[in-house]
């Protein structure tokens, strides 16, 4: 039995599957098969949406819809996780410039960031060069990160995290609570937002260890400065919690799903969405 040749082979093989992936990614930026579908974020007391998250989608012509979830670690495994970076920055920004231009309130856009993307050296120029393509002012721009992404280097994190913030673009903590470093990170950096991750509102009324969490996670909010946004607010009773914890924005299929283009760009023309979405 010769291991040396099986092991060859089982790597080949390897080799062939990542060369393969690596083709399809590179086909789909090039023949447009990603899109991007927009998530509001709204003020619970007003309905005032105050972002639009950006979320994106594969859509392949034979496997079909491929969720983010598997695209972007798979991504991450190329080096194509770069230009498709770039290009959901890109097409974001110009979406966002499209929508000023037609008369919405202007709002911020809000990007995920992978870890590659964010400790990318090229991170605070390519961001800076696509704002002046879109003569976009910084704040219209928010990027979202987990705190596993700012811990896993903390000096460099410093860095980015102070460049983003004196260019004035807006910096989320996503999917807080989850991660093993989540007070670390409140505890090192300046961390303007917080989004909690959607396991803690899932059950929020009929669980009072959620319950007790989200309490602490607003008190935190409150003595530090910091804004929080629940995230995957799906009911009514969710909601209701929420604002009796005094939350006050949210985001959700309660309110709506992630919308393709030209029903983000409907939903913003309505300019005044609910005045009160618990009326
Ligand atoms: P995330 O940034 O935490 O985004 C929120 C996810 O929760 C989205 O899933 C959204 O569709 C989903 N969601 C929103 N409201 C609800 C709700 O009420 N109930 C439930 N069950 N889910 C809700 P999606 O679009 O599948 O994205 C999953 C994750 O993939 C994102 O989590 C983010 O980490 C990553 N991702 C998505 N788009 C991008 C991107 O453009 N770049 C990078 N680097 N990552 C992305
Ligand atoms: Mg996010
Ligand atoms: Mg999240
Ligand atoms: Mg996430």
């Amino acid at each position: 039995f010769d291991s040396f040749a099986f092991f060859n082979e089982k790597a080949a093989s390897k080799a062939n599957l990542f060369f393969r992936l690596e083709n399809l990614l590179y086909e789909a930026l090039d023949k447009q098969q990603f899109y991007l579908t927009y998530q509001p974020i709204l003020q619970i007391n007003t309905g005032e949406i105050t972002g639009m998250e950006a979320l994106l989608r594969w859509h392949h012509p034979e496997i079909g819809e491929i969720s983010p979830v598997n695209l972007i670690p798979l991504a991450e495994k190329t080096d194509l996780i770069v230009p498709i970076g770039e290009w959901i920055l890109r097409t974001a920004c110009q979406q966002n410039r499209q929508w000023q231009a037609a008369g919405v309130p202007p709002l911020p856009v809000c990007i995920n960031l992978c870890l590659n993307q964010f400790q990318n050296p090229d991170l605070i120029s390519n961001i800076q060069s696509i704002l002046e393509e879109n003569q976009l002012e910084p704040h219209w721009l928010t990027i979202e990160v987990t705190e596993s992404i700012i811990m896993e280097n903390i000096d460099y994190s410093r860095r980015a995290i102070e460049q983003l913030a004196a260019m004035g673009v807006n910096l989320s903590l996503d999917d807080f609570g989850v991660g093993l470093g989540s007070l670390s990170c409140l505890q090192q950096f300046k961390i303007p937002a917080v989004k909690i991750h959607q396991s803690f509102i899932k059950d929020l009324d009929h669980s009072p260890v959620n319950e007790a969490i989200v309490t602490g996670i607003m008190t935190l909010g409150r003595k530090l400065g910091i804004r929080i946004i629940s995230e995957g607010v799906e009911t009514q009773q969710q909601l209701e919690v929420l604002q009796k914890l005094q939350c006050q924005e949210i985001q959700g299929f309660w309110f709506s799903k992630p919308l393709k283009v030209d029903a983000a760009t409907e939903l913003l023309s309505q300019n005044k969405i609910k005045a009160d979405p618990l009326a």
